[in-house]
């Protein structure tokens, strides 16, 4: 069974064909400036040369018909016809405190992710755009919406809520929802089964540090928190977002240079983090590069990263009474070595040592406490497109 994987953002279409008998990728890609002049779409089919076609994309309905095109294309294709696709799964943002779980879209499923636009405002209209498309480009073929919010709703109340007056959270649903929630939920499972935990009670948390970054707690696969929250904003140190501030921050800046508060939100996501300390770059390559040189900003960049991340752990652990698993993944995670080093060694405490000759790998499942580690410590990569087409496949067999 064949599913097309759809990540829709404004301007933006990515897309994998996944043969799910044996989950391998048969081509991936990406229209890039859609409605935008000088769109272009990149067609990467497994095995085979890149193709790149550059023609006007005015909406999504046009974007998605020439990734249908690229898939049947007689040189570089992969499929013979589009109704070898059984499937399509969409990644959506938010679906407020609706859904738990993926789930195959209707008129229902529409009318939920359209009532949570104000809470993604920039991601739940492109998603929804997108499922609008494949409805129409493959009529009769399912669509399912993986909610980047689904894993999230198993917190318990005291760890989503936030403490400000009840009615916000009644009247508006402000509360903390988490993101990366395919991720964390991919990666926690794969971690349950890789460490032999047991799969209802295994304690795991996992730091998903890529540009984005977040982190979660989970008992038995089932999330009991994580550091994102009504927005994708809180939490970590990220490439430019700042995580975690005190919002009288906002107020303070606002007075003292004339900003209005979207102004300052631009500021926090956009040009804080890594960046905003560093002045460097978002990138943690670049930062690290400057830290080796000597630059001291850059150095206190990684430093509070690292800390961040320290903290969070430590939060994570007595938030769990324990834990059983560590993992990293995502860009930085995956490969960091260094990174993760700094974070294992202030860990020490909870009887963790890390293997260094292990820690070497990149970007490879792996197992990098030592035997006698008290926490079990890995590399699990990530795989948002493989756990999006699986959670499909689950709905539609
Ligand atoms: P996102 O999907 O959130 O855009 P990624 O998961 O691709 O982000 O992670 C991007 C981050 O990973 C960047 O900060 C980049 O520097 C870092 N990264 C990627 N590859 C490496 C590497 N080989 N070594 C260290 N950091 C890396």
């Amino acid at each position: 069974m064949k599913i097309l994987v759809i990540n829709c953002g404004s301007s933006s279409l990515k897309y994998q064909l996944i043969d799910m008998d044996n989950e391998s990728v048969l081509a991936k890609g990406l229209c890039e400036r859609i409605g935008i002049e000088g769109s272009m779409l990149t067609h990467k089919p497994t095995g085979k040369d890149k193709y790149v076609v550059e023609k006007s994309m005015p909406d999504h309905k046009v974007a998605v018909q020439m990734v249908m095109d690229a898939l049947v294309d007689p040189e570089h294709g992969v499929i013979a016809g589009t109704d070898e696709i059984s499937a399509v799964g969409h990644r959506v943002l938010h679906g407020g405190q609706y859904y738990s779980d993926s789930i195959i879209v209707n008129d229902d499923v529409k009318k939920v992710i359209r009532d949570c636009f104000d809470l993604g405002p920039l991601h739940n209209p492109a998603n929804l755009i997108g499922i609008e498309a494949c409805e129409a480009a493959m009529p009769g073929v399912p669509n399912v919406a993986v909610f980047d919010t689904a894993f999230g709703q198993s917190m318990p109340k005291k760890a989503y809520l936030y403490a400000i007056p009840y009615e916000y959270y009644e009247k508006y649903s402000i509360r903390r929802y988490g993101f990366h929630g395919t991720s964390h939920r991919f990666v926690s499972g794969e971690v349950l089964k890789f460490a032999g935990l047991d799969p209802e009670k295994g304690k795991v948390i996992v730091c998903h540090l890529g540009n984005g970054a977040s982190i979660s707690a989970s008992i038995g696969g089932k999330c009991v928190d994580t550091s994102m929250g009504l927005t994708p904003l809180e939490g970590l140190v990220m490439g430019t977002r700042s995580g975690d501030v005190d919002p009288a921050v906002l107020q303070f800046i606002c007075n003292k240079e004339n900003k209005t508060v979207n102004e300052m939100l631009d500021i926090l996501n956009k040009k804080s983090g890594l960046l905003g300390i560093s002045g460097i770059s978002s990138d943690c390559r670049d930062v690290q590069n400057a830290q080796a040189e000597g630059n001291e900003r850059a150095d206190m960049a990684i430093k509070s990263f690292e800390y961040r991340i320290i903290k969070y752990i430590g939060a994570y652990v007595a938030a769990m009474n324990g834990v059983d698993a560590i993992a990293f993944t995502a860009g930085i995670g995956e490969n960091d070595a260094m990174i993760r080093k700094d974070v294992c060694d202030s860990l020490a405490y909870l009887g963790i040592s890390i293997d260094d000759e292990a820690n070497k790998v990149r970007g490879e499942r792996k197992m990098i406490s030592t035997a006698d580690s008290k926490v079990k410590v890995m590399i699990m990569p990530t795989d948002e497109e493989l756990a999006i087409a699986r959670e499909t496949l689950e709905l539609v067999k």
